[in-house]
């Protein structure tokens, strides 16, 4: 075996690969771009070698630093990780020069894939099923067309070389394809630098189902059984499970059958995927997609149900063992779930979050939750590479069981400062149609706009921040001066009430936000049923807020600088502006006094009268209480002098704005109002 790897990667797919080698004894090298000098990857690996700038292109892209630096740090071997150099032939002609060992399948496996037209090709040499479509050399757009209206409308034009969902262009009908060919072209030469183009029938209901294989250098070859990626964004993968739900077993079985086929025609000897579409509408032939020859994204709900660390299969037989289990020998229980982290916001676009984090915290290790994830507290996301951050993944004995446990941990995973796809994830975990038979339409049809808002969650972090705010202005700060015109004579002791001005920044929209307080609980009037309670913690400042004797939310609570704050909970992360104007807050409260007089400013029912016409009051002196929303609300003078008029008698209900007292103010007080 090795004892010293380099890791062509950043992330959490090199933490990852981190892990696997130091539990294996092996040493780790990885390599950083200048934006990731404080990366975690960096902070765990044993060794970490500078390999450019920021910008991929200037760094994990390049094959000749790598191996530099491989040489220099005296590496054995390299994994490649997923995405930058792990399918190019450049790292591994890189390596074979320099003796250095690449962890991955033989060059003549990458090359043949390396293009769709030949995989397919390939595949239906080996009798494999592919999509219907046109994959010859022939490539003029008078044949493309020809070809494109025999196979029929709607078809995908997908670049040769594409990879990652890019490069692919569905057309709906004949007028539309010399155009779609046109612009496919320009991004497949853009991207790929090259412009081969093939096309394929549309799968209208398309689930996507896939094969994890492993082979050895001694010609042994075993599938790891399925799993389904069907629920994808614009053709990426957004969540990942295995089993497939609602996959007969002589699907299963035929999956299996061609993906081994696959592999032994390409003599695979690593870890590879298989990928297949299959028509959800009707059939139960699967179409063969591409293989993918290297580690996949979603390889841990293989790694749950088996049991299998595919790192480590990776490592043993690129070091030149036999696979540690036969066919026979590989059994799978249970099922796992997959979520993929994104730094985006969907309930804008899906438009990207960038920043430093402000906090981060995995969750509490605990049965049946994997965090995979290349953050730390001090991460800082960056414009230069993918959005994923980390990933979530749930097992358990059921498919239910997995995706409570996934929920778990995305709820729990505290990522602050940037904005994630986290409410997204928990929505559609939580989805009726999720588990019934999921095509990769899932998303559009069900979730065209990004989450549902979430009326509730967002309530309880405007109480949250407003709540730890509050608690965090000094004990003789006058926000609470509208105090005189407000105490609650319920034995929980004084309430109070602050206006301030609310603005949630990535919405960038404003709210004025009135916070009641009653003891030691924070409510707002709009949703009195949640309580708030701010508490101290190691993390800093957190805030519960239940309604009744069930917890609502866990929110943390970060005041950075001026009037910005942070809130995270249940696995997303907000971002606020506080605005505080005392003038205002002085007449927030239950009563408001205008100038002498008492009104209510809250709709409730009078439940004590302590004055009547004519007596001596002073300012602060309770005069009423006004029961409203459950509460008991003391009303006091405003100002010292004589009370004029009492407007209302006990039992009487009050709307807002109701005239309670009148007070003639006494003459000092009058000078200097
Ligand atoms: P890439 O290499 O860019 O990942 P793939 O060929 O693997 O491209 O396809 C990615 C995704 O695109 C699939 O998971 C599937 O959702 C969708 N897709 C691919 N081919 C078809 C097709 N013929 N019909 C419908 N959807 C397809």
């Amino acid at each position: 075996m090795f004892q010293r790897i380099l890791i062509a990667n950043r992330g959490e797919i090199a933490c990852r690969i981190i892990r696997t080698a130091r539990r294996m004894g092996i040493e780790t090298v990885a390599v950083y771009s200048e934006a990731d000098a404080g990366a975690r990857h960096v902070a765990e690996a044993d060794f970490a070698v500078a390999i450019g700038a920021a910008s991929a292109s200037e760094s994990y892209l390049r094959a000749e630093r790598i191996i530099e630096a491989a040489v220099s740090s005296g590496a054995q071997a390299i994994h490649p990780g997923y995405g930058f150099l792990s399918e190019k032939l450049e790292l591994i002609d890189a390596c074979e020069q320099h003796g250095i060992q690449f962890v991955g399948p033989n060059r003549r496996a990458i090359a043949s894939m390396g293009s769709k037209i030949e995989s397919k090709r390939m595949a239906r040499a080996a009798g494999v099923v592919c999509v219907p479509g046109y994959d010859e050399d022939d490539q003029s757009p008078a044949r493309l067309r020809d070809e494109a209206v025999k196979i029929g409308f709607p078809l995908l034009i997908k670049a040769s070389a594409g990879g990652g969902g890019k490069g692919m262009r569905r057309v709906n009908a004949a007028d539309e394809f010399d155009a779609m060919l046109a612009l496919a072209r320009k991004e497949a030469l853009a991207s790929f630098g090259d412009e081969r183009v093939l096309l394929e029938k549309y799968i209208v209901n398309p689930r996507h189902l896939e094969v994890q294989l492993v082979g050895d250098r001694h010609g042994h070859l075993v599938h790891l059984f399925e799993r389904e990626c069907s629920i994808q964004r614009r053709f990426q993968k957004v969540i990942e499970e295995a089993p497939a739900n609602h996959l007969p077993t002589a699907v299963a079985e035929k999956l299996y059958e061609a993906a081994l086929r696959m592999g032994q025609v390409m003599g695979y000897d690593n870890a590879g995927t298989v990928e297949f579409v299959l028509d959800a509408d009707q059939g139960d032939t699967p179409y063969f997609l591409e293989v993918n020859t290297r580690l996949q994204v979603e390889h841990p709900v293989t790694e749950l149900t088996t049991g299998i660390d595919l790192v480590e299969w990776q490592l043993r037989v690129a070091a030149g063992e036999t696979l540690p289990l036969t066919q026979s020998q590989i059994k799978r229980n249970g099922w796992a779930m997959e979520c993929r982290l994104n730094a985006e916001e969907p309930e804008h676009d899906y438009r990207a979050s960038l920043g430093p984090l402000i906090g981060y915290a995995e969750p509490d290790k605990q049965a049946g939750v994997r965090i995979d994830s290349g953050l730390h507290a001090r991460s800082e996301v960056t414009p230069y590479y993918d959005s994923m951050l980390a990933k979530v993944i749930g097992f358990g004995a059921t498919r239910a069981e997995a995706a409570a446990r996934v929920r778990l941990g995305v709820e729990q995973l505290r990522i602050e400062g940037v904005r994630t796809n986290a409410s997204l994830l928990l929505q559609i975990l939580q989805h009726p149609e999720f588990s019934a038979v999921l095509t990769t339409r899932f998303l559009d049809q069900h979730f065209p706009n990004g989450p549902l808002p979430d009326v509730q969650q967002r309530q309880a972090h405007v109480l949250a921040v407003v709540a730890a705010w509050s608690a965090n202005q000094p004990v003789h700060n006058p926000v609470w001066g509208g105090l005189r015109g407000f105490r609650v004579t319920a034995p929980v002791g004084r309430g109070a009430a602050v206006d301030v001005q609310l603005r949630d920044v990535s919405a960038n929209d404003s709210a004025a936000v009135r916070l009641m307080q009653t003891g030691t609980a924070y409510w707002l009037p709009s949703q009195p049923e949640l309580q708030a309670r701010v508490l101290q913690s190691a993390h800093g400042v957190v805030v519960t807020v239940s309604e009744g004797n069930a917890l609502v939310a866990t929110v943390h609570v970060q005041h950075t600088a001026g009037q910005r704050w942070f809130s995270w909970a249940l696995g997303r992360s907000r971002v606020w502006d506080i605005e505080h104007d005392l003038a205002h807050s002085l007449n927030a409260s239950s009563a408001q006094s205008q100038g002498d007089n008492l009104s209510a400013s809250l709709p409730g029912r009078i439940s004590e009268v302590m004055v009547q016409a004519g007596d001596t009051v002073a300012a602060g002196d309770p005069v009423l209480t006004l029961e409203a929303m459950k509460l008991y609300h003391g009303l006091s003078a405003p100002v010292s002098g004589t009370v004029r008029q009492v407007h209302v008698k006990l039992g009487d209900i009050v709307g807002q704005g109701h005239l309670l007292v009148e007070i003639e103010p006494a003459a000092e007080n009058a000078a200097t109002a």
